[in-house]
């Protein structure tokens, strides 16, 4: 199942392993003939990065450190995009960090230091990444986010990534209408849970888990795969005229 992006460039932020959503993503996309670029958080992802990107088909060379944190870091990895790949067709950002201690208990409870940590990597990096970018983006390009159903009503112990999430999906929606006048698009998919790195993080994830398994339409848990796949679409001309759009690929259970 692929739609043919041959010829096309993509940036994927956010790959940590093989189990990472992007990791997913980079997988479709290499499968639709696209050249890819990475980026990883910092040195410790580095290698692991390196190891994935060279079991793909493609041949995949940029790959580029960027701390979302940091401005510089963005600045100069973007720059770096543009010296070495000039013009890019699109960006996957799957970018999201919240301390584990603020990922169960009381909302109440959450500390300013978590709250602001959770906005600035979970949701600001959006925006940041989407200025660099944009200066690199052909006409009829894509920005792809990716957010939970945590960020539309609240979700047992996903806390302050929820309002995080909020937060990333009205940025969504901005930067369509800013970014929409040069051509570009912007749009998120909200995930059902994966396991991963990070929703190792939330407390009691398997019950989260089995009820989707339980209740949803479709009696399954979302794969990368098909998060991938769906990326694919909003990244090609067949979602031409989709801008400022969640598309829940999470077994129906947002119907809910
Ligand atoms: P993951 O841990 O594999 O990916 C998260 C990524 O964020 C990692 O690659 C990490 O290095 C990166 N990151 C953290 N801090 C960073 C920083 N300062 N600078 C640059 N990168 C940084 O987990 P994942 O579940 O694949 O998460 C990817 C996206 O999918 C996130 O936005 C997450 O909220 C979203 N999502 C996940 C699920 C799920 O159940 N796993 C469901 C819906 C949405």
């Amino acid at each position: 199942m692929s739609i043919s992006l041959a010829g096309k460039t993509y940036v994927i932020m956010g790959v940590a392993n093989k189990r990472s959503i992007a990791w997913g993503i980079a997988r479709s996309l290499d499968q639709s003939g696209a050249r890819l670029i990475f980026t990883y958080a910092g040195e410790r992802f580095e290698q692991s990065v390196r190891d994935l990107v060279a079991t793909l088909d493609g041949n995949h060379e940029i790959i580029l450190p960027c701390d979302v944190t940091d401005d510089a870091s963005v600045e100069q990895c973007f720059a770096a995009i543009k010296e070495q790949a000039g013009s890019i067709d699109g960006l996957a950002h799957c970018i999201a960090f919240a301390k584990t201690e603020e990922l169960a208990g009381n909302f109440s409870d959450t500390s300013r230091d978590g709250f602001l940590l959770a906005h600035n990597i979970s949701s600001y990096s959006l925006t940041i990444v989407a200025r660099y970018a944009k200066e690199l983006i052909s006409e009829g390009g894509s920005i792809v986010a990716l957010t939970y159903i945590g960020g539309e009503r609240v979700m047992p112990n996903y806390n302050i990534m929820g309002v995080a999430k909020a937060s990333l999906e009205m940025s969504v929606r901005y930067l369509a209408a800013d970014l929409g006048r040069q051509g570009i698009r912007v749009n998120s998919i909200s995930s059902g849970p994966i396991r991963t790195l990070s929703s190792k993080g939330v407390s009691d994830f398997n019950t989260i888990l089995r009820e989707i398994e339980e209740k949803a339409p479709l009696h399954r848990n979302t794969t990368p795969e098909e998060v991938g796949d769906t990326a694919a679409f909003l990244f090609s001309d067949m979602s031409r005229g989709i801008t400022g759009e969640t598309i829940h690929v999470d077994s129906g259970y947002h119907i809910l």
